[in-house]
C-alpha cells in the first residue's frame, strides 16, 4: 500500500525535509518525488498521526496501487496536456481524427483536410502500426511520417502518431506533437522509459488486458521519467462478449477520474470494430465524462489497408462533431471546434440527431 502526502505548492525544503522527518518515524523510509511531493509505504493511520498537524501538509491519501505522481492525490487540481495550440483535459472536450495508418498522400490530404473542416482538434494516422499478424500492412514507416508532415503543414493540425519500438522514439519525438502507445505496448517498459524521457505529449492507450491499476502504473514510469504531459486512453477490453471488437469499459473512465489527475480519452473505434458502432460509443464517452476522443476516419473506408470496417467516412465527421457538442455539454464540458466550417455545424440539435443513423458495417 502507498501513501501520498502532497504539500502546499509553497512549501519549503525545510518544511519539506520536516514532512519527510515525522514520516520516517515510522520506520519506513519515504520517498520524495517532487517539492511537493512524498510518498511512503507505512501504514495511513501511522502517517496521519505523525504528519496532519504540520501546516505544510495539504492532503495525505492512499492509494490502490504505487503511482504516486500519476494520483489523483498529488495534485490539487486535474492536470491538462498541450496538444498543438489546444490543451487536452480541463472543461474542454477533444476531437482526434483521422485514418488508423497513413497510405497515400491523397489519403492523408483530403483526410487531414476534412478533419480541420469538422473543427476537430487534432489528426491520427499510424505510420508504425503494431498487427496481429506479420504479413499484415505493417506501416509506411518514415515515408509515412512524410505524408503526415505535408498534411499536418497544410492544415495546420497537431499530428498524433504511434510508436512501437523504442529505436524510433527520436525520430518521431522530434516530428509529431503527440506520441501514442498502444494497447499492445502499455507494458512495454523500455518503450516507457525511452518515451518519459522526452518532453513530447503521450497518449497512453489501457492494454486490452490491463486492469486500471496497471495502466496507471505504466503512466507512472512516463511521468517518474520526467514527463508530465500525459493522456490515458480507455480503447475497450477482452471479455466474454465476442459480438464486438472489444469492450468499451466507460466504468473505468470514472474509475480513473477518481484515482487519477490525468485526462483521459475514449477511443470507441477499436471498441466499435464496425462504424455503425462508432458515433454511438462516442456520445457515450462524451455523455460520460471523457476529456475527449480519438476516432478513425478515412477519405475511402473501403480502400484502408487498416481497420477499414470500423472507419468513420468523413463526410460523417461534421454530424459527429455536433452530436459530441451535445453530449459533452450534458457532462458540463465545451466542445470548442477548432477551425469549423462546415454548414452541418449550425444545424439543430434535432436535425442533426435525425440525420445519424448507425450505418450497417460495410
Ligand atoms: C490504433 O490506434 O490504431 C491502435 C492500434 O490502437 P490500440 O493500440 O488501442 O489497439
Ligand atoms: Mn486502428
Amino acid at each position: 500500500m502507498t501513501v501520498v502526502i502532497r504539500l502546499h505548492q509553497h512549501a519549503t525544503d525545510r518544511e519539506r525535509s520536516e514532512v519527510v522527518d515525522r514520516a520516517g518515524r515510522t520506520g519506513v523510509l519515504p520517498r520524495i518525488h517532487s517539492s511537493s511531493l512524498v510518498s511512503t509505504t507505512a501504514p495511513l493511520d501511522d502517517i496521519r498521526v505523525a504528519v496532519s498537524d504540520l501546516p505544510q501538509v495539504a492532503q495525505v491519501g492512499k492509494l490502490t496501487a504505487d503511482y504516486p505522481k500519476a494520483a489523483k492525490q498529488s495534485r490539487a487540481i486535474g492536470s491538462v496536456v498541450r496538444l498543438g495550440s489546444t490543451v487536452i483535459g480541463d472543461t474542454g472536450f477533444t476531437v482526434i481524427a483521422g485514418p488508423c495508418s497513413v497510405e497515400t498522400p491523397r489519403q492523408m490530404m483530403v483526410t487531414a483536410r476534412a478533419v480541420r473542416d469538422a473543427g476537430a482538434h487534432a489528426l491520427r494516422g499510424g505510420v508504425f502500426k503494431p498487427r496481429t499478424s506479420p504479413y499484415a500492412f505493417q506501416g509506411l514507416g518514415q515515408s509515412g511520417l512524410d505524408l503526415a508532415r505535408d498534411a499536418r503543414e497544410d492544415t495546420g493540425l497537431p499530428f498524433v502518431t504511434e510508436v512501437v519500438d523504442v529505436r524510433d522514439v527520436e525520430l518521431l519525438a522530434e516530428s509529431v506533437d503527440m506520441l501514442q502507445i498502444g494497447a499492445r505496448n502499455m507494458q512495454n517498459f523500455a518503450l516507457l522509459r525511452e518515451v518519459g524521457a522526452t518532453r513530447v505529449p503521450v497518449l497512453l492507450k489501457r492494454g486490452f488486458g490491463a486492469t486500471v491499476d496497471e495502466t496507471l502504473l505504466a503512466a507512472e514510469y512516463l511521468l517518474d521519467g520526467g514527463n508530465d504531459q500525459v493522456v490515458i486512453c480507455e480503447r475497450g477490453i477482452r471479455t466474454f462478449e465476442s459480438s464486438y471488437r472489444f469492450t468499451l469499459d466507460m466504468a473505468a473512465v470514472a474509475v480513473f477520474r477518481e484515482r487519477t489527475h490525468l485526462p483521459v480519452l475514449v477511443d470507441p473505434s477499436h471498441a466499435a470494430g464496425e462504424r455503425g458502432r462508432v458515433i454511438p460509443l462516442a456520445l457515450a464517452a462524451a455523455a460520460g465524462g471523457a476529456d475527449g476522443i480519438i476516432v478513425e476516419s478515412h477519405c475511402d473506408p473501403a480502400t484502408a489497408l487498416c481497420d477499414g470496417k470500423q472507419a468513420l467516412p468523413v463526410a460523417d465527421l461534421p454530424e459527429l462533431m455536433h452530436r459530441l457538442m451535445l453530449a459533452a455539454s450534458a457532462a458540463g464540458r465545451r466542445l470548442e471546434p477548432l477551425t469549423g466550417t462546415h454548414p452541418t455545424m449550425l444545424l439543430p440539435a434535432p436535425i442533426a440527431a435525425e440525420r445519424i443513423r448507425p450505418e450497417k458495417a460495410s
